[in-house]
């Protein structure tokens, strides 16, 4: 039997009745553009993480340009995020017309790196050519970042701080979910992540009412919305109102059905993958160079049970021989990619993500692996000797 890198068929032959059934009310009744399951779903997904607000958008790339949005972030502004990362958190950042500043990793938990961010912050402030507007820290391989470190950093010096979760949703810090002390959290409901949909879709989440507001405008053409029809007369539906300039970032209704049921069972997963996670670092052999370490008081989704090995590309090679799936990610940092090699970088450099995305390899995992499976993998693993 061939191994899935991750098997959404064994989570989809859990809940298939309840999917069916939910897909059936949506086809029933036809309300397929923010029909009544999309804030049905934005209000379990808000309970889920413990934030007040959440809207859903189109994609996880859409949710953390939403908040960027919002708060005007524009031409001279400097936003700090990793390199090592999936395109999307930089992304977004020149759609604005600021510009991404990126920062080195800690080798141990690969996510950012408090004290070169704040260095990389005082660099900037000192040159005066961008003003430091906002982080992005980035829950890599579902752990989350140093929140405590850099949360004060942000306070400290006048910046938003946004929790991209897209891999990392559900991943706590002393039992606190990112969003305890990130502005915003944003997500990705990719198929692939720990909560994926059947498509795309994303969502923001954030205490913030009036921020939520305006990401609800912007998410729908920049649509007026309560605050601003609010002690005012219209003589036409106030509906066609459009207050900003904002995009078409909708989640659309069979994916909030199909999520309402994924996160029904989301809470379950992550603790199946906690043990999927535990039995490899149990079991892998010494020849592995690095296995994942998680922040002291945090708790991984496991979107990716990334290892490191001194001959990576063998043992890729090794593995794809006996049947087993591996990935990279990611093997060219954001940094050193032509569309991206000219922004700023933190003051000495990213030595760390540059060393590691040439040993960085990512295994198969997902909630429903059996031991049987995984065991074929370790041996796989051990097997090698290159
Ligand atoms: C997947 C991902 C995104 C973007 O999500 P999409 O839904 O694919 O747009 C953003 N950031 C990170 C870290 C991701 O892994």
């Amino acid at each position: 039997m061939s191994i899935a890198f991750i098997d959404l068929a064994a989570q989809q032959a859990r809940i298939k009745p309840a999917l069916d059934a939910a897909i059936a009310k949506v086809l029933a009744h036809g309300a397929y553009v923010m029909g009544p399951e999309v804030g049905e779903f934005e209000c379990q997904l808000a309970g889920f993480s413990g934030i007040k607000y959440a809207v859903s958008c189109a994609n996880g790339t859409d949710a953390i340009a939403l908040p960027l949005m919002a708060w005007g972030v524009g031409a001279g502004d400097a936003v700090f995020c990793p390199s090592f990362t999936f395109a999307a958190t930089a992304e977004v950042v020149p759609w604005t017309g600021a510009e991404p500043v990126f920062v080195d990793i800690l080798p141990d938990t690969y996510n950012l790196d408090p004290q070169k961010l704040e260095a990389a912050i005082v660099a900037i402030k000192a040159e005066g050519r961008l003003t430091p507007k906002v982080v992005i820290a980035v829950d890599l391989f579902g752990q989350p970042a140093d929140y405590p470190a850099i949360s004060a950093i942000c306070q400290r010096h006048g910046l938003k701080l946004i929790a991209d979760s897209a891999q990392g949703f559900g991943c706590t810090l002393n039992g606190q979910h990112p969003g305890h002390w990130a502005d915003v959290t944003t997500t990705s409901f990719f198929p692939a992540k720990p909560l994926g949909c059947y498509g795309d879709g994303g969502a923001v989440l954030t205490d913030d009412e009036a921020l939520a507001e305006r990401m609800d405008s912007l998410r729908v053409h920049g649509k007026a919305v309560k605050s601003d029809i609010a002690g005012r007369t219209f003589d036409h539906d106030p509906k066609y109102l459009n207050m900003r300039i904002g995009m078409n970032s909708r989640l659309d209704t069979l994916q909030a059905a199909i999520l309402i049921e994924k996160l029904n069972v989301f809470a379950d997963e992550i603790v199946r993958r906690n043990a999927v996670a535990d039995r490899y670092a149990a079991n892998l052999p010494a020849s592995v160079t690095q296995i994942p370490s998680v922040i002291a008081g945090g708790i991984s989704t496991w979107a990716q049970y990334t290892i490191e090995h001194a001959n990576r590309d063998g043992l890729a090679a090794h593995l794809k021989a006996s049947g087993v799936p591996s990935a990279v990610y990611y093997p060219v940092p954001m940094h050193i990619q032509s569309a991206y090699a000219h922004y700023p970088k933190g003051a000495g450099g990213l030595p760390v993500t540059e060393a590691k995305a040439s040993r960085v390899i990512s295994l198969p995992m997902h909630p429903y692996m059996t031991h049987a499976v995984q065991d074929r993998i370790i041996d796989a693993i051990s097997g090698f000797n290159g």
